[in-house]
């Protein structure tokens, strides 16, 4: 008998909880008929495939990036894309198998590690923030965005005023010509 491993059913709950209004269509966990006719993480339910939804997330790309920063993912293939975190430091190979997973992100756990339902990151960023540590985010970044700008705009004042102070060009080119135009 197999069941799906509580570590995959914790990050589907974080996964329907941050994206509620996301597209449910390429979701599974469990291996159909078809997959047990095959090996597939599915069948042992230490797999979940996650469906694209481009419009209500999760962006795959970005989810993939943290998940791949677990210690419980064994890999993620997404979009004709394949990343194991034992391999090449968890890059990106090519990956040519029989459905080129681009209306869904594959993930597969260590099977030693499907009772560990500690809370997935499903961003990079989650990691400072679960981390308890404020780092330059939220109102003070946007001050600090603000005073850059403020000074931006500033000196782009300051440049357009001097530049109207010193005329480009000698004063006589303002003097129309004898037939008219100004030069
Ligand atoms: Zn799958």
């Amino acid at each position: 008998m197999s069941a799906p491993a509580p570590a995959i059913l914790a990050l589907l709950d974080q996964i329907n909880a941050q994206w509620p209004a996301r597209s449910k269509a390429s979701d599974g966990i469990l291996g159909d008929a078809s997959h047990q006719q095959r090996a597939s993480d599915h069948n042992q339910g230490d797999a979940i495939d996650v469906t694209l939804d481009a419009e209500h997330g999760p962006d795959l790309d970005a989810l993939a990036e943290a998940l791949i920063l677990d210690p419980r993912t064994h890999y993620v293939i997404f979009n004709k894309r394949i990343r194991n975190r034992a391999f090449e430091g968890g890059a990106w190979r090519p990956y040519s198998g029989a459905s080129p997973h681009t209306h869904h992100l594959h993930l597969s756990i260590h099977p030693d590690k499907r009772d560990d339902t500690a809370p997935w990151r499903l961003s990079a960023e989650d990691a400072a923030e679960s981390s308890g540590e404020e780092g330059p985010g939220g109102a003070a970044r946007v001050a600090v965005l603000l005073g850059v700008f403020g000074v931006m705009a500033a000196g782009g004042l300051l440049l357009r005023r001097a530049k109207a102070l010193r005329p480009g060009c000698p004063l006589r080119c303002d003097v129309p010509t004898s037939r008219g135009e100004r030069a």
